[in-house]
């Protein structure tokens, strides 16, 4: 089936009672247990699972490609299962340009435990080099945060499966109508649900989905039932509900994404477009072969500095000022401020999640802003 019915079908079934079209959503911890000591409803306890968890980990499994999903609290947390399920001491290696959140996760609460290098993955080389017996990760976000880098996802697995090394691939920025890291040979995808998932920046959620029901995935299923950072009821609810039309949200910020980035490549006041469905991105080879979309997120740099960043920033009418991505509305934020002092992001760079608002507003926005 093509993504757009499995978003509609997979996460929804005719309750079997009450015949709802909708799924009910089950706020009750516990479940009845039938006179012989079973469970008939499949459930025990909240924490383990719940019918509407179940359901949107069903969804997104099927729409990666994969045999089974686990959803979290937060991005953060999912991430954090993966980083917990590894033996103590394991190395683990990351891009040098990761989500500040997971990035300073493992730098300030993994420190001692596990090991790490933030590396440039797509130089083969520098990995390679930085392979030791004890690595056991290669974790990758692609295209990343905030500088667009698109890696090769094929020719990191073939080099991390030689040495029996398992890949993660953050897939928040691509979500899987633009990219399915499964199908080129990761073993795990991550992403923040809070994002395009959710849609309209109103919930938190993280999901992880796996190539295969084995060994490490029972690990991670148990940092997540003993750990607990599961979702509630209602937020796995609307996450279903929300990821019937992802696959046309997602079209519609591509299209649009497309379009603002060839407006600021032409405009006279941009010193540099970070967006890898524009020939001039250094990537856009691998990106045209690995993705199925180009994203809905853009980077820009501005002439002038930081003031002049500032400037635009704050002339803007139609984009909010915010962190986050992947809401149905426009949001621009000046990424060094959000990463803080020891962020290697330019001081003139301006990170925008574009919206579904139509291209002609944006547009017209950001003429006058830039001025
Ligand atoms: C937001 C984000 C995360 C973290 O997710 P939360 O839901 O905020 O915990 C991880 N990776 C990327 C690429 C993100 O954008």
């Amino acid at each position: 089936m093509k993504p757009e019915t499995i978003a509609i079908h997979a996460g929804n079934h005719v309750d079997a009672s009450s015949k709802a079209v909708i799924q009910p959503i089950v706020l009750s911890t516990t479940f009845e247990r039938a006179e012989d000591g079973t469970f008939p409803g499949g459930h025990i306890y909240s924490r383990a699972s719940n019918p509407n968890r179940e359901l949107l980990e069903n969804v997104i499994a099927k729409l990666e490609g994969g045999a089974d999903a686990a959803a979290f609290s937060s991005g953060n947390a999912a991430g954090m299962s993966v980083f917990q399920s590894l033996a103590p001491g394991t190395h683990i290696i990351a891009p040098d340009d990761m989500y500040h959140g997971l990035r300073n996760q493992l730098k300030i609460l993994f420190a001692g435990i596990l090991k790490f290098d933030f590396i440039d993955v797509n130089d083969i080389d520098t990995v390679n080099r930085h392979l030791m017996p004890g690595t056991g990760l290669i974790w990758l976000e692609t295209p990343s945060n905030p500088l667009l880098k698109v890696t090769d996802i094929k020719k990191i697995v073939a080099l991390a499966h030689k040495h029996s090394i398992k890949v993660a691939v953050d897939n928040t920025f691509a979500t899987p109508i633009c990219q399915l890291p499964i199908s080129l040979g990761a073993d795990l995808v991550m992403h923040s649900s809070t994002k395009y998932f959710g849609g309209h920046s109103d919930l938190m959620g993280g999901v992880l989905v796996t190539a295969q029901k084995d060994d490490w995935w029972q690990k991670i299923r148990d940092v997540q039932v003993y750990g607990g950072a599961i979702p509630s009821p209602m937020d796995c609810y609307m996450l279903v509900r929300s990821i019937k039309t992802l696959p046309y949200r997602v079209q519609g910020h591509v299209h649009n994404a497309q379009l603002l980035a060839e407006y600021l490549e032409k405009h006279p006041k941009i010193e540099q477009v970070m967006y890898p469905g524009l020939p001039s991105h250094p990537q856009y080879q691998i990106a045209k072969e690995q993705m199925l979309g180009f994203g809905g997120m853009i980077s820009f740099t501005v002439k002038g500095g930081e003031a002049e960043a500032r400037r635009v920033i704050n002339g803007l009418k139609l984009f909010t000022r915010a962190t986050s991505l992947g809401g149905v509305e426009s949001l621009i934020e000046h990424r060094a401020t959000v990463e803080g002092p020891d962020t290697k992001t330019p001081f003139n760079l301006l990170r925008v999640s574009v919206g579904l608002e139509h291209i002609d507003d944006l547009i017209e926005d950001l003429e006058v802003a830039l001025g």
